[in-house]
């Protein structure tokens, strides 16, 4: 496979739209671009997912105070979706081309459970 641009893949995905699809996101600072906080789409809770979706260095990311779970757009997607990294790479490139993700199940996320995945949400996987 040709070499990925990832910085400039991930430049081109909205963060913040692509989580929202997830669990409902308010603002809660002005502090490094914005800060977003809502429940953990993988272990709830209320406002312990916090979101930087635009960053002053790097790009937009998220972590979760509680379960650890944290990364950027392409680490969501392989999270969300059970890809490997190939895999989040071409769902990131969908996202940043405005196309959908549809939700996978976690049939999906299973089936596609071909390689352990690295990483502390690996564990999460399926709750939600
Ligand atoms: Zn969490």
């Amino acid at each position: 496979m040709d070499r990925v641009d990832t910085k400039a893949l991930l430049a081109g995905v909205d963060l913040l739209a692509l989580l929202a699809r997830d669990t409902p996101l308010q603002r809660v600072a002005r502090t490094d671009g914005g800060e977003y906080a809502g429940p953990c789409p993988a272990c709830g809770g209320r406002d312990r997912f916090r979101v930087w979706p635009a960053p002053r260095e790097g790009p937009g990311r998220y972590w979760c105070r509680q379960c650890g779970a944290r990364g950027d757009a392409i680490s969501y997607l392989r999270w969300r979706e059970g890809l490997g990294f190939q895999g989040g790479l071409r769902a990131a490139g969908r996202a940043a081309a405005g196309g959908g993700t549809p939700r996978a199940g976690c049939g999906a996320a299973a089936a596609s459970r071909r390689r352990p995945a690295a990483g502390g949400v690996a564990g999460a996987r399926c709750r939600w």
